[in-house]
């Protein structure tokens, strides 16, 4: 796996102002590496990670995953790319509430198609499995109302791996928690990245986070500095 971000630009009109969210970012992210992309509050981060991943098209610049050129593929493509090949944490863990652990950890797989791997019994078991390797086996009956931040996040992660996605893409998924929680969700995405050689990229405002990771890319005004 190879993520290449090249010149990225994402403009936003409000009014007669234009805002530049993502001002000309180019970065490179190899296979089971980890990065963080720090900065202040509407530095561009969440809107360059969403661009990264396959989610938000960027206004000028190009995303090259593994030599796929994402922006220039079908919607529907570009879907099946990210559906395979790249898990999303978010801060709020974006949890459905009227589904269990297990059955949210199981959507990701039950989205991949008739007659694929991700289908019944077989995406039970591997959600029951990875919901054990975050150390959730005994929530996954649980609805999020039941869970802590802490557990819910795990939860988060636990469907954002069901697909084992070559890349994790984090945006502030420590936002939430207290610090002892927070260091134990990092040591989990860390493990997890050792674990399934994944490249992992987390974006966060803590600075902290710096001295875990290989390599840092500070963000402002959506300019790396
Ligand atoms: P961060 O995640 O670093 O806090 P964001 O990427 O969310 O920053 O936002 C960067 C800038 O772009 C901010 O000024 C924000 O207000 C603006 N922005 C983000 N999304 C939109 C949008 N959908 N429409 C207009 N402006 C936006
Ligand atoms: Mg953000």
């Amino acid at each position: 796996m190879t993520l290449i971000a090249k010149d990225i630009h994402k403009s936003y009109r409000s009014g007669p102002k234009e805002v530049r969210a993502v001002d000309g970012v180019s970065l490179q992210i190899e296979r089971a590496e980890s990065i963080a992309i720090v900065g202040p509050s509407g530095a561009g981060k969440s809107t360059l990670l969403h661009i990264m991943g396959g989610l938000d098209k960027p206004t000028s610049g190009k995303i090259i995953l593994d030599d796929v050129d994402i922006y220039r593929l079908s919607d529907r493509k570009r879907s099946g790319v990210r559906n395979g090949k790249i898990g999303f944490v978010f801060q709020f863990y974006h949890l459905l509430p009227e589904f269990t652990a297990i059955e949210n950890v199981m959507l990701p797989g039950m989205m991949k198609g008739p007659g694929s791997r991700g289908k019944g019994q077989g995406t039970r078991d591997r959600a029951r499995e990875i919901l054990r390797a975050v150390g959730l086996e005994n929530r996954i009956n649980h609805r999020p109302g039941e869970l802590s931040g802490g557990e819910s996040q795990r939860v988060a992660i636990a469907r954002a791996l069901v697909n084992e996605p070559e890349i994790l893409l984090c945006d502030e998924p420590t936002g939430n928690l207290d610090s002892k929680t927070s260091a134990s969700i990092y040591d989990l995405l860390f493990n997890l990245k050792s674990g399934r050689k994944m490249s992992l990229v987390i974006v966060t405002h803590d600075e902290k986070i710096s001295s875990m990771v290989q390599e840092t890319v500070r963000l402002k005004d959506g300019k790396i500095i």
